[in-house]
């Protein structure tokens, strides 16, 4: 019943079609130095960052594998992107420097999670040009300068994050197999920002 709270869709099209829905940044990975929450549908303690109340009962707390098992059972669909790269060990550890875990499901395959959730997958491609690869995701989260600042640490190269005309506050990580990873939320969502 694992099902993390990632939503992406579309994967080798244009990057404006591809979509990640990921709550909770990285820099929420090791935070865990108070007491847990226990979550109301499943019983676990959960650290508190991955746990939500209900808008209408504040009392009722729900972890992010729940509210993903509940997306599942009011008809929402999860999906994952792959993208191509031209070098497995090269794409493992530019994503390891990201700060995302990379199972390996042979040489020339890859599932990419971040806590557990699947964010994308790698598809070996050893004679594509990076020039010539369009291919991208986009991670949607709330925690947009949390992960800009964890990759600039990294020492990744970003580009700066920018408000758009589409209506993200968003920044790309662009990988060494020319993958666009882009990384944003909507500018909307400022008003809900305390
Ligand atoms: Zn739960």
């Amino acid at each position: 019943m694992q099902i993390g709270r990632v939503a992406v869709t579309a994967a080798l099209t244009s990057v404006q079609d591809t979509r990640a829905v990921l709550v909770g940044g990285p820099g929420q990975r090791g935070r865990r130095t108070l007491p847990g929450v226990i979550c109301s549908c499943c019983g676990e303690d959960r650290d508190e960052s991955t746990v939500t109340s209900l808008l209408c009962h504040d009392e009722i707390q729900v972890c992010r594998i729940c509210v993903g098992w509940l997306n599942g059972r009011v008809g929402a669909i999860d999906v994952t992107p792959t993208l191509p790269v031209v070098d497995m060990d090269e794409a493992a550890r530019f994503c390891e420097a990201a700060g995302f875990e990379v199972n390996r499901y042979d040489d020339g395959f890859a599932f990419v999670q971040l806590a557990g959730q699947s964010v994308f997958d790698l598809d070996l491609i050893p004679d594509m040009s990076p020039e010539a690869n369009h291919a991208g995701c986009y991670i949607i989260t709330a925690d947009v300068g949390d992960w800009h600042a964890r990759l600039v640490a990294a020492g990744l190269h970003v580009t700066p994050i920018e408000d758009m005309p589409w209506g993200m506050r968003e920044f790309t990580l662009t990988d060494p197999s020319g993958n666009n990873i882009r990384v944003g939320r909507s500018t909307s969502d400022d008003a809900e920002e305390v």
